[in-house]
């Protein structure tokens, strides 16, 4: 019951808040036409991404992992008419998907997929940085190398935010057996806690703490 009440309040808060419009909808629509995992945010991570975009003032912001589009959505929709998002993708199947959901929802001049690996990716971006936000939300293990590269191409100011950094509590309790997906994040955690650079901070999405965000902002 207890926990009914409290999902009913979340649900009110997304209808209040983040109500999601036919762009989002029909990306998540194509999303699982196309057998695409449905492990995207939720409509309230997304304005709370929306909310950090303004907070950082972004003109320019780089993800990590597009999966179809939805939370690149949120982001694109968070900039001015000459802002920038850049997603990294490593699946083509994908990427095409988040093209096609960019371009309904009407931010595809503002908003460019770019696929292969992101590690391989996040050199190239040198010329294009500073991004003023920065979404990290693709495979866990490399949580701590994307985090070195979102520092490098940012600015005092930006935030970098990564998804999955609560997961039930797991990453709270490192143990030797623990996945090499939960030993990334265990690190991610520890990395921007202890850097000297960040004011950082987990967020719990949900009040079952679930899943939530980690939220890093470059001094
Ligand atoms: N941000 C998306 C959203 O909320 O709508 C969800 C992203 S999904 C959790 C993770 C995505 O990262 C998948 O599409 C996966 O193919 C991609 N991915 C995994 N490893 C990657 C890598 N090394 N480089 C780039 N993308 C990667």
């Amino acid at each position: 019951q207890e926990k009914q009440q409290r999902h009913a309040i979340e649900a009110q808060i997304a209808q209040l808040f983040a109500p999601e419009d036919d762009g989002l909808r029909q990306a998540l629509e194509s999303a699982k036409a196309a057998g695409l995992p449905e492990i995207q945010i939720n409509p309230i991570q997304g304005k709370l991404l929306q909310v950090f975009a303004a907070a950082s003032h972004a003109r320019k912001i780089l993800e990590i992992g597009s999966l179809a589009g939805y939370s690149g959505i949120w982001l694109a929709r968070a900039l001015p008419a000459d802002g920038r998002l850049i997603t990294l993708e490593i699946d083509p199947k994908h990427a095409e998907v988040v093209r096609a959901s960019f371009a309904r929802a009407g931010v595809a001049e503002r908003a460019e997929v770019r696929v292969g690996n992101a590690l391989d990716q996040l050199s190239t971006l040198q010329t294009e940085a500073p991004f003023d936000l920065i979404f990290i939300d693709a495979d866990k293990v490399s949580y701590p190398q994307y985090l070195e590269w979102a520092i490098k191409l940012s600015r005092s100011g930006s935030i970098i935010i990564a998804d999955n950094c609560v997961r039930g509590g797991n990453v709270f309790q490192p143990s030797p057996e623990m996945s090499e997906d939960t030993a990334g994040l265990v690190k991610y955690n520890q990395l921007t806690r202890e850097d000297p650079r960040l004011t950082t901070i987990v967020l719990a999405n949900d009040n079952d703490y679930t899943d939530g965000f980690n939220v890093a902002v470059v001094k």
